[in-house]
């Protein structure tokens, strides 16, 4: 199963497949632009080329890339509006160099304006962005729900897929510290959590997770992500997600506070979790 971690993009894209190598990944996240502001370096296709020749000879999974955290496609506020639909609508070009991957963005925040208003927002920009062309599979990210965010019930998920015209373009990225902290007891009622979230939007759709321990309770809609083990979830309940058979195949990205040294403890722990389920 494609494991792999948050790479700087500062180094260009074959240097990341190349850290992912030597991290033992064979997937990886990375954000498109800077993820505070929105800056973009210049494309560079022939450094795409050879990333993809990388991620080819490896059998990399499908990446998984960040939009920018600045990107907020139901603010209150037109001028932010706009430059978020710029920033998806630009992304989701650039991502063309990198056909067939994955785009995950952060639902939004609806800063007072309510969820079903932030909802419409955010479908409405989706409709002005997805093109029958692109191949990108753009992930609305599961929030821990701190803030005004959207997207922290599978049902507020589900309400923006619905009022998406190009249903095939879309799917759900599942982080694990953000559904705890929003309320799922991914550590005592996996099973039943993922039955609900097949029954509210449907497991085909999901297909990338966020792997995260979390440093606060079930609930806590705080949004601290916590090395595996060393949080609220525990590393038992991380392993059940890693090996159960509704996740398999999916690209897990770890988003843990590390340095190299502990992004490769993690992916070997991952390794070693999920060899024995053949996935
Ligand atoms: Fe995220
Ligand atoms: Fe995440
Ligand atoms: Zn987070």
């Amino acid at each position: 199963m494609p494991i792999g971690n948050h790479l700087s993009a500062s180094k260009g894209f074959a240097a990341m497949g190349r850290a992912a190598v030597a991290l033992g990944a064979d997937t990886f996240a990375f954000f498109t632009r800077n993820p505070r502001g929105g800056a973009v370096k210049k494309m560079d296709p022939a450094d795409a080329g050879k990333l993809l020749d990388l991620a080819g000879e490896q059998h990399f999974g499908k990446l998984v890339a960040h939009a920018p955290y600045t990107m907020n496609l139901c603010a209150a506020k037109e001028d932010v509006r706009r430059f978020s639909l710029e920033v998806i609508v630009d992304d989701l070009k650039r991502m063309e160099y990198l056909p067939g991957n994955y785009y995950n963005f952060h639902p939004g925040s609806h800063v007072g304006q309510g969820e079903e208003a932030g909802i419409a927002l955010i479908a409405e920009a989706l409709n002005k962005a997805l093109t029958k062309e692109q191949t990108t599979t753009v992930l609305l990210e599961t929030m821990a729900g701190k803030g005004s965010e959207v997207g922290r019930t599978f049902e507020e998920l589900r309400a923006i897929l619905d009022a998406v015209e190009l249903k095939e373009k879309v799917g759900v990225c599942f982080d694990t510290c953000h559904v705890w902290d929003g309320g799922y007891d991914i550590a005592g009622r996996l099973d039943e959590v993922l039955e609900e979230f097949d029954r509210v939007i449907g497991l085909d759709r999901l297909r990338a997770v966020h792997f995260n321990d979390s440093m606060n309770v079930c609930g806590a809609r705080k949004d601290r992500h916590a090395r595996i083990g060393e949080g609220c979830i525990g590393a038992e309940a991380l392993r059940r997600v890693a090996v159960h058979p509704l996740l398999s195949g999916r690209p897990f990205i770890l988003e843990t506070p590390n340095d190299d040294e502990g992004y490769r403890r993690e992916i070997a722990l991952f390794r070693e979790w999920t060899k024995a389920c053949g996935t």
